[in-house]
């Protein structure tokens, strides 16, 4: 748990969400400000700052495999006909909440490149 992390107090409850799915390890909530109509953010309850960070912690790797098992099966539940799976890192990649998580994106055409 880190003290001032935004995530972190929404898996602990300190913070309400929408939550979607909660599985041990991982929950999945509601984008408060969704860029799609459907609009998820899949993240470890425990905190990493980015994905690089759960690789680099070695024996994690049953997390990540997790949190993609939940982002890619809320994507095939919640789309129609496809969905897209961002993992914004760092501030370059446009990463605002130091909390890993995975954007699930659906129910409208994607485009691309992405801005
Ligand atoms: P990123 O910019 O990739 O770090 O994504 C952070 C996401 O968290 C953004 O899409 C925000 O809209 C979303 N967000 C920020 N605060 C909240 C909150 N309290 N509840 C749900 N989503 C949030
Ligand atoms: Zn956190």
């Amino acid at each position: 748990m880190m003290d001032d992390c935004l995530f972190c107090k929404i898996a602990k409850g300190e913070i309400p969400a929408k939550i979607v799915h909660r599985s041990g390890d991982v929950i999945a909530i509601e984008d408060v400000n969704p860029q799609a109509p459907v609009h998820l953010l899949v993240m470890p309850v425990e905190h990493y700052d980015t994905l690089f960070g759960v690789v680099s912690a070695g024996q994690e790797s049953a997390l990540v495999h997790r949190l993609i098992e939940v982002a890619s099966t809320l994507g095939e539940q919640r789309g129609s006909g496809g969905y897209r799976l961002v993992v914004n890192t760092g501030d370059e990649g446009g990463q605002t909440v130091g909390h890993v998580h995975i954007h699930v994106l659906a129910g409208r055409r994607m485009t691309w490149p992405p801005g």
